[in-house]
């Protein structure tokens, strides 16, 4: 059979070759080197045989694909090592079942069905007999059943392997893979001995999961496991996980009073705290003063609409599933919880005829809106079932476009940067060519793609375009935003719309006297106001700048004597707009300001009878580490200064 090469070159090979047969063939070097092939755009290992005519790339330990096969056969390792765990109890190996050990981001994971409950306590043993399986080098083997046989091996024994095997349409090659004398029903691919695993994983933790996903099935127990090609990625993975643990939002959100999530008050939806209230209403203030800057105007609307306005935007029946389900009065008429803020916003510039000379239109409003998401998706801030939107309709010609786009990319670069987001890129969503589904004008469509390329590029933002990924009702442009543990979020989403000003039949008198279809920009530079505060309690890790700490200012008086003098200070401080606290607990000094560390109070100003006569203060600044003490009307002004300017300190 034939065998073509990546560089066009073509190789006779016997019938049933393997990519191991080209590798030999190629060089013996190259053959010791290879851990598995690219076949025809598919991933190969060095055992299944090739398809005649394909184009086959041989692949090592350098190339990314390699983790895919190395984290397949760790685990089959796995679940060889849980057999011996078991074993060495006394167990018979054939007790412990197996369900599914696929590969998933950064490891595997092996639903195993045991004879004895597995805890997370056993996962260093299983672990150490893990690393003597790669030790030994064991070479795998692959080989193929007939279905009938292969049935007769697991009827009566095992039940998974059984309905997995029946499962497969009738026809398929079914194949396993054997290391040891361990066998798996497996399609691999894998890499060729487990000496070729690199030794840098860990078993993470045990979860219960359900045969197939299906609650009235039996529950097995999955172990996951993550791995990587050096011990450098994978401590930097676990660091990462720890970090994202004690960052975690929901943690911080109870330790720093910042909001709660009441189950009498409803799931997913928040009741911001004091403390957390303080953020929200930064945020909103300033983005309220970039949009007023930026000449958009500010609406209030409803938080329900009736159906008949949702009927005619499309959102219901479209979107019901995501949304909670009408409310019907008795005259028949009947609403809906706001899902979205456009069809008010369309409602407003629909009210009176429109010119040219009105574009843009800008309306602006911190909307909340309510979606219905499964309870089993909830999860703190960051999927609810109501929230608030930094959400603006711009209304404009096809030929403003590209001018708004700036306008919006020039706000939303502003707001990363003022957040010290500076590490995001953005992903540009055009049509599919090859479709039909999407409406509007398709010479509207090229200018509006084009004018977003141009947008970002004179905005000097690294771009990708991704085909297919626009609505069907205009192209998008989403930020993917990175945080400080190297964790991708989507925010920011500006998307070009055709479709509402179309079903909403909306028109503006051009300069030529005929009525025209206005474009409309959604757009949300902080997306959702509970999320993006939930991505920026993790991003940092609950210390905030100066301008956004709920408290500003913990003053400390050293002893009583000295509150009075500390009430001064406060005085003073708050007259210049800061958000203070005097701690006058009869506590000592040092356990004082242990608990405004634990607050995270970004600034400390401890008060005694030095700084009482001299009229000053000591200041322990946790934002820029500084220790000093200082005149109070210097504090008092460098401090309204940070503030003013939203200082990342
Ligand atoms: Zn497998
Ligand atoms: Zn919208």
């Amino acid at each position: 059979m034939k065998i073509l090469l990546p560089d066009g070159k073509e190789l006779e090979l016997p019938a049933g070759a393997t990519a191991r047969d080209v590798a030999e063939k190629i060089s013996r070097s190259l053959a010791k080197e290879a851990v598995g092939a690219i076949v025809d755009g598919e991933l190969y290992d060095l055992f299944k045989p090739l398809p005649e005519g394909a184009t086959v790339q041989i692949i090592t330990r350098k190339d990314p694909e390699y983790q895919q096969l190395f984290r397949h056969t760790l685990a089959h390792v796995m679940a060889q090592a849980v057999k011996e765990f078991f074993a060495k109890k006394g167990y018979d190996p054939e007790e412990v079942k197996l369900g599914i050990g696929p590969v998933i981001e950064n490891g595997f994971y092996y639903d195993i069905d045991a004879p004895e409950p597995i805890s997370d306590a056993d996962l260093p043993e299983i672990e150490k007999l893990m690393q003597r399986i790669i030790k030994r080098n064991l070479p795998l083997r692959r080989y193929t059943l007939p279905r009938e046989e292969a049935l007769a091996r697991y009827r009566g024994k095992d039940p998974y392997k059984t309905e997995l095997i029946e499962d497969l349409p009738e026809g398929d090659e079914i194949s396993f893979y054997e290391q040891e004398g361990f066998t798996d029903l497996c399609r691999g691919p894998h890499v060729p001995s487990t000496g070729k695993i690199p030794p840098h994983f860990k078993l993470t933790h045990v979860a219960g999961a359900y045969w197939r996903g299906d609650e009235t099935r039996p529950m097995l127990q999955r172990i996951y496991g993550v791995a990587f090609r050096s011990k450098e990625e994978l401590d930097h993975y676990l660091w990462q996980l720890e970090e994202a643990k004690k960052r975690d939002h929901r943690r911080l959100g109870r330790q720093l009073e910042l909001f709660h999530i009441d189950p009498m008050v409803g799931k997913g939806l928040v009741l911001w705290l004091p403390k957390g209230n303080v953020l929200r209403e930064e945020l909103i203030a300033f983005m309220r003063n970039e949009q007023i800057e930026r000449g958009y105007e500010l609406v209030t609307t409803p938080h329900i609409g009736s159906l008949e306005l949702y009927k005619t935007s499309g959102h219901y029946p479209y979107y019901a599933d995501s949304q909670f389900p009408p409310m019907e009065l008795e005259d028949g008429e009947a609403y809906l919880l706001k899902p979205m803020n456009c069809p008010h916003h369309v409602r407003i510039y629909a009210m009176r005829p429109r010119s040219y000379r009105e574009l843009p239109l800008r309306l602006a409003e911190f909307g909340t809106v309510y979606r219905f998401e499964q309870s089993g998706e909830l999860h703190g801030l960051t999927r609810v079932r109501g929230f608030t939107q930094d959400d603006a309709h711009i209304f404009c010609t096809p030929e403003q476009v590209k001018e708004e786009f700036l306008g919006v990319l020039d706000l939303t670069l502003k707001v990363f940067g003022t957040l010290g987001l500076s590490d995001f890129r953005a992903r540009i969503g055009v049509r599919d060519p090859n479709s039909d589904k999407y409406v509007g004008d398709a010479e509207h469509w090229a200018v509006a793609e084009r004018q977003i390329q141009e947008a970002c590029e004179e905005a000097g933002l690294e771009y990708t375009i991704e085909e297919g990924d626009a609505a069907f009702y205009g192209p998008k442009l989403d930020f993917v935003v990175k945080d400080v543990l190297g964790r991708e979020w989507q925010l920011g989403t500006i998307q070009v719309d055709y479709n509402l000003p179309e079903r909403f039949d909306i028109s503006y008198k051009g300069a030529d006297g005929e009525e025209h279809r206005p474009v409309m920009i959604h757009r949300a530079p902080f997306g959702s106001l509970e999320r993006f505060i939930g991505i920026l309690i993790e991003h940092f890790a609950g210390e905030f700048p100066l301008w956004l700490a709920p408290v500003q200012v913990v003053v400390v008086p050293i002893t009583d004597r000295h509150n009075a003098y500390a009430q001064k200070v406060r005085v003073e401080l708050e007259a210049a707009g800061l958000r203070v606290k005097v701690d006058e607990r009869p506590e000592r000094m040092n356990a004082k300001i242990r608990d405004a560390e634990t607050q995270k109070v970004p600034v400390i100003l401890v008060v005694g009878d030095k700084e009482m006569e001299e009229g000053i203060v000591a200041v322990r600044d946790r934002r820029t580490g500084e220790r000093a003490t200082k005149p109070l009307a210097e504090v008092v002004r460098n401090l309204a200064e940070r503030v003013r300017t939203r200082a990342r300190e």
